[in-house]
């Protein structure tokens, strides 16, 4: 149901009573490795809830990557092994007060290509839902998008300021967060719905043909090319104890895609509203990945 264009990232946290200075060596108290990517982490959002997903990306490191993809059940049949290349990293430093370093060598992520869009077109074709990301080559993405017929999801994370427009205009769907919607149209930090209301507006006249911007414990808000007045927000679920929104963005993703691939007939703020109950349940649990939830334990589906 649902394929994914994108990046697969092994983290590799080191936890330390603080962040080294430049040239200095310090001694860490935890280390840590994670599956991350924001490819391969919307992919397990949504296989979790049950959609048959496959991913198509490159990969070295790689065969821890793809054993822990295929226990997920996701199709990993199409991702590439390349030996010359280094599978992508984050090497992150986290201190005890919460602040981070990180440096991301995307690797072997940097080597999907048009060609593998045109090699994998039988995934293309029998998806219902296509998601992109920023992690992976900007021209090989756009002919993902171009190769696709059904709802396409562009994810522009992480975000850069001169968005090509092809880009833009080739999803059905622009999906980003309030810092990523700043970034994309030139603007100040969006924290309330009347300035998400500007962006999204903004979004559209660069071309979206439809925008969802997520807003963290606000929940999310559309908008639609075709009905220019529709601006509707849906809450997010009342979370008191949020442990870790690490991934937040990406379970949204994940789920809004299963969502919209297995309930088409529903309306779109339904999905949303699904997706922020998915989300939700991500922020209640640690790690990434780990605090995605299967479809059985996401409460108050009830509209599907
Ligand atoms: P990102 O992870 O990319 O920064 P957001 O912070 O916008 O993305 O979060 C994505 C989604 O996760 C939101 O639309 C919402 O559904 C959910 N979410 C995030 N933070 C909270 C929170 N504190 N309470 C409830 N839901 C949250």
């Amino acid at each position: 149901d649902v394929l994914v264009f994108g990046s697969a990232i092994v983290d590799f946290v080191a936890y330390a009573n603080r962040l080294p200075k430049a040239g200095e060596t310090l001694h860490g108290h935890k280390f840590m490795t994670g599956f991350g990517g924001k490819g391969a982490n919307q992919c397990v959002a949504a296989a979790r809830l049950g959609a048959s997903t496959a991913m198509l990306g490159d990969d070295t490191w790689g065969n821890n990557y793809l054993e822990q993809l295929r226990s997920e059940n996701v199709n990993v049949d199409f991702i590439k092994q390349c030996k010359n290349e280094t599978t992508g990293i984050a090497q992150i430093c986290v201190s005890d007060s919460g602040e981070n370093h990180i440096v991301i060598v995307v690797g072997a992520n940097n080597l999907l290509s048009r060609d593998d869009v045109i090699q994998a077109k039988v995934l293309f074709d029998r998806a219902k839902v296509l998601i992109c990301q920023f992690e992976t080559p900007l021209d090989a993405t756009l002919e993902a998008l171009r190769a696709f017929n059904g709802i396409s999801i562009l994810n522009t994370a992480p975000a850069v300021e001169d968005t090509p427009v092809d880009l833009i205009k080739s999803a059905t769907i622009l999906c980003l967060n309030e810092t990523e919607a700043a970034i994309t149209t030139g603007s100040e930090q969006i924290s309330t719905l009347t300035q998400a209301k500007v962006a999204m507006e903004h979004l559209l006249e660069m071309g979206a043909n439809n925008v969802i911007i997520t807003l963290g414990a606000m929940g999310a808000v559309y908008a639609r090319r075709e009905e220019p007045e529709t601006f509707i927000h849906v809450p997010a679920v009342k979370v008191n104890d949020v442990v870790d929104t690490t991934g937040a963005g990406d379970a949204f993703i994940g789920a809004l895609a299963y969502f919209m691939a297995h309930y088409p007939e529903f309306p779109w703020h339904q999905h949303i509203g699904a997706a922020n109950q998915v989300a939700a349940y991500s922020v209640r649990h640690p790690g990434t990945q780990a605090s995605f939830p299967k479809l059985d334990q996401v409460n108050k589906l009830t509209e599907f």
